[in-house]
């Protein structure tokens, strides 16, 4: 069970449309973009969809960054 007014100023944070809750799957719906959230113990888990994948793409970038760092050191 989520409480009403908690859902009432929940957005979503990826394109701040709002959330539809479905109880039978425990998930908020973004009414939006359609990206299903997470509610764990009555708390929605609100990670926007690509929160996983930046953090991939900067620790890739970092690694590239000090390959090319070396690179010039050596020149
Ligand atoms: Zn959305």
């Amino acid at each position: 069970m989520l409480d009403e007014r908690l859902l009432r100023i929940l957005v979503c944070p990826a394109c701040r449309a709002p959330l539809e809750y479905k109880d039978r799957r425990k998930v908020l719906i973004c009414t939006g973009c359609g990206h299903r959230y997470e509610v764990r113990d009555g708390i929605p888990i609100l990670l926007p969809p690509t929160a996983a994948e930046s953090d991939a793409d900067a620790a890739d970038a970092d690694a590239a960054d000090g390959d090319v760092d070396a690179g010039v050191a050596e020149d």
